[in-house]
């Protein structure tokens, strides 16, 4: 369950930050937060050790992919996923109805729910409501997340509509889905939190409509999904500012797939409690390193010269070991993983350190003063 601890209203008294606790099987989440992305089971060349060293309190997986791959039998023969990776702290599971929306997941949707071709074998799995509540159990993870279904960016009126009358529609057969679990399963299965997924596109009435709907149910959180699929940054910051005040107030706001170092403190200004992203991961493998002073291209030349560390105040394991600019330049130069292992640590380090702050300035009653400020210097300083 989640408490609402602090908040922090900006100068026009419209934006409010928050500071909470999200109690989970694994433990209490402390948000604002940011979730590294584990799709397949792991995060991209770190492990869970480091993840904790650089201030990871919850990642999220992808239970479609798992269920494919490497399949709920050996999960189940792990002791669930947590024991399968190692991973003793909270885990959220996506449901795939991000998937639809890539194009090599050959997604087809109806009322029933989305057939999809697994990217591995090319075989068709029908995936519903329900079967992803099930699945979901079965892993043992502490938050599950609904089957939506999320239109792609571009789509018109009438698609988005569709879009978010079936995901209220699923939302009613998850909720009924784990009830029946809860009542047929033994009283020492433990069952997750359950989070709706409030769609919309970037029509504010969609948006509206979607989150009047979905709040009604009783979700112990809410997803806010399809956002940051292509749109301008102002139309997602608009999308949000009408649909995160119709979200209540005592359950978390999950703004799903947003993880730039901008785009968080941002939306956490509006009123968004958690994030998750590839971004800094992926980027991080790309040679592109979050400081304060903005994001660098650690591949340009002028870094080969460089002997100071990626940031210099920074206290990731990259830093401090004494690892500098023109040594990574120089790894990731030769595609080292090595290279990759580095500017990975140092950019979910720089998130983490991010949240805390905010988390800080939240509850010190100066947020939105930190914010500006941060957004400011890092975008003009930015990609150099
Ligand atoms: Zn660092």
């Amino acid at each position: 369950m989640f408490n609402l601890k602090t908040e922090c209203t900006d100068e026009s008294g419209q934006l409010n930050a928050r500071c909470g606790e999200l109690e989970t099987m694994h433990g209490t989440i402390h948000t604002p937060a940011f979730m590294p992305v584990a799709t397949k089971a792991y995060v991209k060349t770190v492990t869970p050790e480091e993840m904790i060293e650089q201030g990871t309190q919850v990642i999220i997986a992808n239970s479609f992919l798992i269920y494919l791959r490497p399949g709920l039998e050996i999960i189940k023969d792990a002791g669930g996923l947590h024991k399968f990776m190692n991973w003793s702290k909270p885990i959220f599971t996506d449901s795939g109805g991000f998937q639809m929306i890539r194009p090599d997941f050959h997604a087809k949707v109806d009322d029933h729910g989305i057939t999809f071709q697994s990217p591995f074998d090319g075989t068709k799995h029908i995936f519903t409501p329900e079967k992803c509540v099930d699945i979901q159990v079965e892993l043992g993870v502490d938050v599950a997340m609904m089957l939506d279904h999320c239109p792609k960016y571009g789509s018109n009126l009438e698609e988005i509509k569709i879009a978010a009358e079936h995901t209220t529609d699923w939302a009613k057969r998850s909720l009924a889905a784990l009830e029946h679990l809860r009542d047929t399963s033994s009283s020492r299965r433990h069952m997750p939190l359950l989070f709706g997924i409030v769609q919309g596109g970037t029509d504010v009435l969609q948006r509206q409509w979607s989150a009047r709907t979905m709040t009604v149910l009783d979700f112990d959180g809410f997803g806010i999904g399809g956002l940051s699929i292509g749109e301008p940054k102002e139309k997602m910051y608009e999308a949000l500012k009408e649909q995160v005040p119709l979200l209540p107030e005592d359950r978390v706001r999950y703004l799903m797939g947003v993880g730039s170092p901008e785009d968080v403190l941002e939306c956490i200004a509006i009123g968004v409690d958690l994030f998750d992203s590839v971004f800094p991961t992926r980027n991080a493998r790309h040679g592109t390193v979050h400081t304060k002073n903005g994001n660098l291209n650690i591949n340009r030349a002028p870094y080969s010269k460089q002997f100071i560390p990626l940031d210099e105040d920074c206290g990731c394991l990259t830093c401090t070991a004494g690892f500098t600019r023109a040594y990574i330049n120089h790894l990731l130069k030769n595609h080292s993983i090595l290279g990759m292992r580095f500017t990975t640590i140092h950019n979910l380090y720089f998130l983490q350190q991010l949240v805390r702050i905010a988390k800080e300035r939240i509850s010190e009653g100066t947020f939105h003063e930190f914010k500006d400020e941060f957004v400011k210097k890092f975008r003009k300083r930015s990609n150099r």
